[in-house]
């Protein structure tokens, strides 16, 4: 039996800190599982949350969309999942299944989805109960913290190198990465084994980014303002800053393709035409479909993807949120409860 009270931390209004707090261990409803946490990780998107970029959180508010726990507890109607199992539990929370983009196979774009971390409590928490069809068994292989990058920064990275294209004229074509944080540098490592040339942009004078993405592959490591080597036949911004978009425009050849990986990202400068035409494409990508987790969960030990986690007590989470937030991350934050 779990207990009864669970150690969280809580936003209570954006701007605020989170909030140390016991809270009741939630209970499992019809299709959810209760999930004992072994780890969450900390993503952008929980800065945003935090900082009131994303406006509709529920409030009180346990944020995390990365979680790695064992199932403690069936609802009704749960299917696939036995007590002790080890699941991850992604952003796409809950999707209706009916509307347009549903039955188009784009659930990502559903009409009335629900977030895990946002609309639904989600993992800086000892316990969460997630909706079983949208959680998923994870790969031998990795430990807890480890497993965790996978589930945010490794599943959207993942559909934003998809959104580049696959099928590039030029062997190795040439990817670019503006922001090399937790996604950067799972996504360097698919896209290595796809045998692109990855060419990372990061702050500037951000020595300790470059030479991270420099020893996981890269061929060409700068400050974003740098025009590569080479012109790019992609890019991925993953960084919220949309003065990078003119800037990865400018770098990608005729043809070419900038994909924005972010939920959120200041105002982009105006540009002028001329950088956009000649057929760049400009994109974002939103969210995860399931079938996007169950691809990548597969790929990532094939190659196997390896993560750089930076674990800190889940009570430490103020503090794992304002690292990020100052760019002093080498890998990925994940928080860890007590027991
Ligand atoms: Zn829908
Ligand atoms: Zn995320």
């Amino acid at each position: 039996m779990p207990p009864k009270l669970m150690q969280a931390m809580v936003l209570d209004r954006a701007g605020a800190k989170l909030r140390e707090a016991e809270l009741p261990v939630p209970v499992p409803g019809p299709n959810q599982i209760l999930i004992k946490v072994a780890a969450c990780g900390v993503c952008r998107t929980d800065l945003h949350i935090v900082d009131g970029e994303l406006a509709h959180p529920k409030l009180p508010l346990v944020l995390g969309h990365e979680i790695v726990g064992r199932v403690e507890a069936l609802g009704q109607s749960v299917e696939g999942f036995t007590p002790g199992m080890r699941v991850g539990v992604p952003w796409l929370g809950y999707t209706d299944g009916t509307c347009t983009y549903c039955r188009e196979d784009r659930e990502n774009l559903c009409d009335h989805p629900r977030f895990t971390g946002y609309d639904i409590d989600g993992g800086y928490a000892g316990y969460t109960v997630a909706d079983a069809r949208y959680a998923f068994p994870l790969p031998e292989g990795y430990g807890d913290a480890e497993a965790a990058p996978l589930l945010c920064a490794g599943l959207i990275g993942y559909r934003s190198l998809k959104m580049t294209g696959d099928k590039l004229a030029r062997i190795p074509s040439r990817l670019g990465i503006y922001g090399f944080g937790a996604a950067a540098h799972i996504v360097a490592q698919v896209a290595r084994h796809q045998g692109r040339e990855i060419y990372a942009f990061t702050r500037e004078g951000d020595r300790a980014a470059q030479e991270f993405a420099l020893s996981l592959g890269a061929v060409w490591a700068g400050s974003s303002e740098e025009r590569p080597p080479q012109q790019l036949d992609a890019a991925i911004i993953f960084a919220s800053v949309g003065a990078l978009v003119p800037l990865a425009l400018k770098a990608v050849r005729k043809g070419g393709v900038v994909v924005c990986g972010g939920i959120h990202m200041s105002d982009i400068p105006s540009f002028p035409y001329d950088i956009l035409w000649e057929e760049r494409v400009l994109r974002s990508v939103a969210n995860l479909t399931r079938a996007d987790a169950r691809e990548f969960l597969a790929l990532a030990p094939t190659i196997p993807i390896k993560t750089t986690v930076v674990p800190m007590k889940l009570e430490r989470a103020n503090e794992a949120l304002k690292r990020l937030r100052k760019g002093e991350l080498t890998g990925a934050a994940v928080l860890v409860p007590d027991g």
